[in-house]
C-alpha cells in the first residue's frame, strides 16, 4: 500500500507481531517481538496485535496476551498445518487490508524470512530484513529500523516514510522477551481462511526434520567461543574442556569457521547465529562488528585476548589480558578443583 499523503497514514494504526509456531509451540521469537512491539506501541499510544495461524492454535492465543498483545487474531484451519507461505501470505494481506496495522514484525526465522517478503510484495510496501534495533518516530509513526549494512561496516537506520504498513524481520535472540504479566487483559478475534485464498496453491506432502547432529547455540546458557587465535581444530579442544565444566556450548568467529577448524553451526555473528546467553566467553576474538551483532545482547561478556585494545576487550564486562592457551586451561583446572 503506497501512501504519498501524510494524512492517509492516519488510516493505519497499531503494531502487529506475526506469531510463529514451531513443533506445536510458540517460537520464543514471538515473545521477543511482542516485547519490542509493546515498547513501540506505547511510544505512539497504540495497541499491539498478534496474528496466529495454524491447524490447532486456538489454545495458544490467550498465552500471547501476558507478553504484550492487546488483540490476538487467530485463524485456525487444517490447511494451515505446517507452513504454507503462499496461503499465509494471501490471508495476511486480507487481514492487513481489513485491520490496517501501521507496522508488522516477523521473526527472521526460516518461516518469517519466507512469509515477510511475500506479504510485503502483496501489500506493495517495504521490508527491512534482519533488524538489530527498532525504534519509532512518535510524531508520524515511521519505524526506525536499524541493521548492519555494507557487509556490516556501518549500522544503517532505515525509515519507510511513504508506505504503510512498515514491515521488518528481527532475528531470534536479538530482543529480550518480557516477563509475562498474568494480569494483562486482551481481546481474541477469530478469522477464517477464504476458499479463494486456498485455491491453486502447492500442497505439502511431508515434513522431514534434519537428523544431522548439530550444536544448539540458541539454547545454551554459556558459550565459550574461539577465533583465529585458536590456530586449528586442535586449539578448540581447550575451549571444549572449559565449556564442559559448565555444560556450555562452543562457538566460533567466522575466521575460525572459514579456516575449516570448526563447522558453520558454531558460527556466531551477522552471517552465523545470534545468541543471548547468560555468559559469553570470547577467546582470541577481536570483536569486529559482524561478530558483535551476534552476541552483544549476552548478559555477561568475558573476553580473553593478548591485545587489551581490541573492540571485544573494550566492550567486555570482564577483560582478561593474556595468552588464551595459558588462561583457559588454568580456568578449567580451577573450575575442576572447585566443582
Ligand atoms: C559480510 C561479512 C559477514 C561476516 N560475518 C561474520 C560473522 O557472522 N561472524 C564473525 O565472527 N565474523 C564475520 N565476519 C568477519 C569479521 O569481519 C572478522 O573478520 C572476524 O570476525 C574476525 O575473526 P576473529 O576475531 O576470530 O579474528 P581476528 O580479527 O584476527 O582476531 C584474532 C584475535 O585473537 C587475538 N590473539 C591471537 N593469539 C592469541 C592468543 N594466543 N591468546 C589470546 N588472544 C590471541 C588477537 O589479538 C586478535 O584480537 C564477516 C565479514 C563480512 C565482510
Amino acid at each position: 500500500m503506497l501512501i504519498t499523503n501524510d494524512s492517509d497514514k492516519q488510516d493505519f494504526s497499531n503494531v502487529w507481531v506475526m506469531a510463529e509456531i514451531s513443533q506445536g509451540k510458540l517460537h520464543p521469537v514471538t515473545h521477543e517481538l511482542l516485547g519490542a512491539a509493546r515498547r513501540l506501541a506505547s511510544l505512539r499510544n497504540k495497541k499491539v496485535g498478534a496474528v496466529l495461524f495454524g491447524a490447532k492454535v486456538k489454545d495458544l492465543a490467550a498465552s500471547l496476551i501476558p507478553y504484550g498483545a492487546d488483540l490476538v487474531i487467530v485463524v485456525e484451519d487444517p490447511r494451515l498445518d505446517g507452513f504454507n507461505d503462499e496461503l499465509e501470505g494471501r490471508l495476511l494481506k486480507r487481514l492487513i487490508e481489513k485491520y490496517r496495522p501501521e507496522t508488522v514484525l516477523y521473526g527472521a526465522t526460516t518461516r518469517g524470512r519466507a512469509l515477510a517478503p511475500r506479504a510485503a510484495v502483496m501489500c506493495n510496501c517495504g521490508l527491512t530484513a534482519d533488524c538489530t534495533g527498532l525504534d519509532i518516530d512518535p510524531e508520524n509513526g515511521d519505524l526506525l529500523q536499524t541493521r548492519p549494512a555494507f557487509g556490516g561496516n556501518i549500522m544503517a537506520t532505515i525509515r519507510c516514510s511513504k508506505h504503510r504498513p512498515q514491515m521488518a524481520t528481527v532475528r531470534p535472540q536479538v530482543m529480550k522477551a518480557p516477563a509475562p504479566d498474568s494480569g494483562r487483559r486482551g481481546e481474541i478475534l477469530t478469522e477464517s481462511v477464504d476458499t479463494s485464498e486456498a485455491e491453486k496453491i502447492k500442497r505439502i506432502l511431508k515434513y522431514i526434520r534434519s537428523t544431522e547432529a548439530t550444536v544448539n547455540l540458541a539454547e545454551a546458557r554459556i558459550i565459550v567461543s574461539g577465533g583465529r587465535a585458536m590456530k586449528g581444530s586442535e586449539g578448540f579442544k581447550v575451549l571444549e574442556a572449559l565449556a564442559a565444566q559448565f555444560g556450555g556450548a562452543v562457538g566460533a568467529s567466522r575466521a575460525a569457521v572459514d579456516a575449516g577448524w570448526i563447522s558453520y553451526a558454531h558460527q556466531v555473528g551477522q552471517t552465523g547465529q545470534t545468541v543471548q546467553t547468560k555468559v559469553y566467553i570470547a577467546c582470541g576474538i577481536s570483536g569486529q562488528i559482524q561478530h558483535l551483532v551476534g552476541m552483544q545482547s549476552c548478559e555477561t561478556i568475558i573476553a580473553i585476548d593478548k591485545n587489551p585494545d581490541t573492540p571485544m576487550m573494550q566492550m567486555a564486562d570482564i577483560a582478561v589480558s593474556g595468552d588464551l592457551f595459558e588462561v583457559v586451561p588454568a580456568l578449567t583446572e580451577l573450575l575442576k578443583k572447585n566443582s
